[in-house]
């Protein structure tokens, strides 16, 4: 058995290296991208299910590599964390984000925070500082965070999101029932609003997702946190999310992650109408 080993990775080696080579080309070009400008941050709509109005956006990083293209942050933020550049690319994210939220009326912006930004000791200061640069008021930033966070170091986890709490900005259990769901976890910190993740919505057909959404719109009304679907895309879907009292609703039906610009015009619209 060994020996066949030995001979599968003679076949194989070459392609290995191929693929580390083209990661290790865009770990460099990542390093890159923060100095040469090739981010950017594109904003989807938070919409209240029950009047149609816009209540926040929730940023999306994109990197527009000169090469490969627009790069899905599926491709880059792994990346990014794996060599650490995402502590300083989430907090460009995070500034770039609330600047642009500062000058727009009264919405609310999310921004996601990786697990690895969590374990990095200054995460509390830069959310403070960038509140006081950009003006924006605390309780319009939206903090979104997965379950990993939590399981890393609990103790430690639920000092920094009682921090944050104290700083006014609102804190949000994001793919809600896709990590190791507990849900002592939405008992015993302290969030605000839970995002049930998209895989749930795009499959409310089956009966068994149908009745996961139901009982975590149930479950996010008794802990008094807010409930927001994420992943939306058909009238059917808003439909069943209505009769649940889902409150807050996110999905291409609704609008799709845009630039800036084109935000500040679909916000111009919205709020005129
Ligand atoms: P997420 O936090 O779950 O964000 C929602 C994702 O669902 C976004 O993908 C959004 O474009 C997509 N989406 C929204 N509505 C629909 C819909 O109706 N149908 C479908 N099929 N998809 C929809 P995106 O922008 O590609 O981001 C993917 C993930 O990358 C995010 O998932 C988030 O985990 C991560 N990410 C994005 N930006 C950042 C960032 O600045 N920092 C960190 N740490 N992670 C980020
Ligand atoms: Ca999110
Ligand atoms: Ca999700
Ligand atoms: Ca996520």
């Amino acid at each position: 058995a060994k020996q066949s080993g030995r001979a599968t990775m003679r076949v194989f080696e070459p392609r290995m290296d191929i693929e580390l080579q083209a990661r290790k080309a865009l770990e460099y070009d990542l390093r890159q991208a923060l100095a040469r400008n090739q981010l950017e941050v594109h904003y989807q709509p938070l919409v209240e299910l029950e009047n149609g109005r816009i209540a926040g956006v929730e940023a999306l990083a994109r990197w527009r590599h000169p090469e490969h293209g627009l790069v899905p942050p599926s491709s880059f933020i792994p990346l990014a964390e794996d060599t650490g550049l995402i502590v300083g690319i989430g907090e460009w994210v995070l500034r770039t984000a609330c600047a642009q939220a500062a000058a727009w009326p009264e919405l609310r912006v999310a921004v996601n925070l990786s697990p690895i930004q969590f374990r990095h000791s200054e995460l509390v200061e830069t959310v403070r500082q960038v509140l006081v640069d950009t003006g924006l008021a605390p309780h319009r930033l939206e903090l979104e965070i997965t379950e990993s966070v939590l399981l890393h170091d609990a103790a430690a986890a639920r000092e920094i999101l009682t921090a944050l709490k104290e700083t006014g900005v609102f804190i949000v259990m994001d793919d809600f029932g896709t990590g190791y769901s507990s849900l002592g976890y939405l008992n015993s910190f302290p969030f605000d609003k839970i995002k049930i993740d998209k895989s749930f919505i795009s499959d409310l057909s089956a009966e068994k997702s149908n009745a996961i959404v139901r009982s975590v719109i149930g479950l996010g009304q008794s802990l008094n946190m807010i409930t927001t679907a994420e992943g939306v895309e058909t009238p059917e879907q808003v439909e069943f999310l209505l009769r649940e009292g889902c409150e807050q609703v996110q999905g291409y039906h609704f609008g799709r992650p845009i630039p800036a610009d084109a935000m500040t015009t679909l916000i111009g619209g919205w709020t005129n109408d």
